[in-house]
């Protein structure tokens, strides 16, 4: 329709199929799916043993540039793309997206299911409650923050002996220790098996974390954002009162355990991670991990559901996965691997999985020297995702205000810069008819042999790491730690963490960490402000200048920092 009505308006007049005629179509076998209503469904991992000698299909990354303020497009173009392949030309494909968190839903920014004729449908069922994960991943991260407070005020109140016979249970009458509790031993050097043979001093060392209050890193959540909860004082009841602390609520999305969720492979990938999440040091300055809070399983047990990935449909249909968000601002922002695995099985050899990720007036004009200078971005960013050794289609998400003369010149500069192609769509106004183009495009450079490469090499140094993607991806000159970026570091790698990989915590607004140098900046020295980890997920994370960690209610932030948009979007294929 034109004038193209808006999203919501569109996203209820299409009915979806019903969920399990979707999952039939793809290939799903009746229990392989578990329905949530009527056009959701969770998908078991049982489906990976059962496809595990079919070849993997293609992975499409979608990727954005520095955004302008109308945004950037990733989600719509991603939807686009997989609705032209699968619609339109006929290429199983599946569309991978992160699932939306509460909090910017309800703000500017609004909800994240694409946007005009390319959109996953229902809308509401997509940006809310989903299947429920991001409330299991609030209940396992509650529990983990309220295990940690109770054993510091249960360590200060209790003796040896009775915190011992608290935490070692009774079975029929004799204390066993449950496996938890075995490696735990081990790891204090305990080789005992029967709890009655253990020391005076094995007892003390075994009850006692001796969690040290001013080093907890690890904070509570819900999915709301609640500025009133930002800070707060822990502790208030007369028995809690001498433990009061001060304390916060994070965004529920930027819990470590979201990124495990989105990093995990399997079930039991996942138990280790979530165990090995560091909480805190203890009074000689080493790791308290959830494992030693003996949670493990209870955490495990409370995100069994959430592994496994949604099904949902484009509005032409098509399959999509929702799963996972990790907060940008922390952590990689991408949706799930085991989403992007199942999916690559389930398009076979030659199909198409594509991945969503985040990277006024003169808007509205034409503006061809405007446009010309804001190249330079876009060809930069072709290069940075050459460092890899993908190729590269441009993807150019028109907006009804872009003329001919500007369109030919992004595709131009694009190409020039070393894309393998570069072209308009118009998903977001004709559906997936409007980015055949694009799909025949990314069709073609996926049959080009790629030569993936990572950029570095994960046993270098924690330093050299930073410094490489300083200078090969942002363009610094070099990089500067502070001293409290320093000693973290020195911390981490004596602790034996120096060979996790790095997630830059940056502005997006920029590729340098000021927002407002826009375009490719030179010549500068990037501040590490302070370095921290998620040990559990599985990767290190630099705070480059200054980063919110914590979500503020949209309505504080400026538009081009909640809106998604414009000139390119980058397909990068593997
Ligand atoms: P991102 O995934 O990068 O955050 P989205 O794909 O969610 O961005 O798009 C952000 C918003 O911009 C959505 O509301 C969408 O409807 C709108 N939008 C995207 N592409 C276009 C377009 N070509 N014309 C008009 N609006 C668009």
């Amino acid at each position: 329709l034109s004038p193209v009505p808006s999203d919501i308006e569109i996203s209820r007049r299409q009915t979806p199929k019903a969920v399990d005629v979707l999952a039939k179509e793809i290939g799903l076998l009746a229990d392989e799916i578990e329905i949530y209503g009527k056009t959701k469904a969770k998908v078991r991992l049982s489906l990976l043993e059962r496809l595990k000698d079919q070849k993997d299909g293609k992975y499409v990354l979608v990727a954005g540039i520095t955004p302008t303020p109308l945004g950037e497009g990733k989600s719509t173009v991603t939807i686009g793309l997989v609705q032209a392949l699968t619609a339109h030309l006929n290429v199983n494909s599946f569309a991978c997206l992160r699932q939306p968190s509460q909090g910017p839903t309800f703000g500017v920014k609004g909800g994240a299911a694409g946007g005009g004729y390319a959109q996953v449908i229902p809308m509401e069922e997509f940006n809310l409650h989903l299947t429920g994960d991001i409330h299991a991943i609030t209940a396992a991260n509650n529990l983990l923050a309220a295990a940690i407070d109770t054993r510091i005020l249960h360590e200060s109140t209790q003796t040896d002996k009775a915190l011992y016979n608290r935490l070692v249970p009774l079975v029929n009458g004799v204390r066993e220790f449950s496996e938890i509790q075995l490696s735990r031993l081990k790891k204090l050097g305990i080789n005992k098996t029967d709890p009655s043979t253990l020391t005076e001093e094995e007892v003390r060392k075994f009850a006692r974390l001796n969690i040290d209050p001013s080093t907890i890193t690890w904070q509570r959540v819900l999915d709301t954002n609640d500025r009133f909860l930002r800070k707060i004082t822990i502790g208030q009841g007369s028995t809690e009162k001498e433990y009061s602390r001060q304390a916060q609520f994070d965004i529920a999305v930027a819990s470590e355990i979201m990124a495990v969720l989105a990093l995990t492979d399997s079930l039991a990938d996942m138990k280790e991670r979530l165990g090995r999440m560091v909480v805190a040091s203890d009074k000689d300055g080493q790791p308290v991990t959830a494992e030693d809070l003996g949670v493990t399983g209870a955490l495990t047990v409370l995100m069994k559901d959430a592994i496994k990935p949604n099904l949902m449909q484009t509005l032409e249909g098509t399959p999509v996965f929702v799963h996972a968000g990790p907060f940008a601002n922390i952590a990689h922002g991408n949706s799930s691997v085991l989403a992007d695995k199942v999916a690559l099985k389930l398009v076979g050899e030659e199909g198409f999985v594509t991945a969503g990720v985040p990277l006024k007036k003169e808007y509205t004009e034409e503006n061809i020297q405007l446009v010309a200078d804001g190249c330079c971005n876009l060809q930069k960013q072709i290069q940075i995702a050459q460092l890899f050794g993908v190729p590269v289609v441009v993807a150019l998400n028109v907006f009804k205000t872009d003329t001919r003369a500007e369109i030919d010149l992004v595709c131009e500069l694009a190409k020039r810069a070393g894309a393998f192609d570069a072209v308009p769509c118009y998903h977001w106004s004709i559906g997936g008819k409007g980015s055949v183009d694009l799909a025949r495009a990314v069709r073609e450079a996926a049959n080009k042999r790629s030569r993936f490469q990572f950029l570095y090499d994960v046993q270098l140094p924690i330093v050299e790491k930073i410094r490489t993607i300083a200078q090969a991806v942002y363009g610094a000159k070099d990089i500067e730690l502070s001293p409290e970026a320093q000693s973290k570091i020195d911390r981490y790698t004596q602790q034996g963490f120096g060979n996790l990989p790095i997630c830059m915590a940056k502005t997006h607004l920029s590729l340098s960490h000021e927002p407002d140098k826009k375009g490719v900046p030179r010549d500068f020295i990037l501040p590490i402000s302070d370095v921290r980890a998620s040990i559990g997920a599985g990767f290190i994370y630099p705070l480059v200048g200054t980063v919110r960690l914590v979500s503020l209610p949209a309505s504080l932030l400026p538009p081009e920092q909640v809106k998604g948009g414009r000139v390119g979007t980058i397909l990068i294929i593997w």
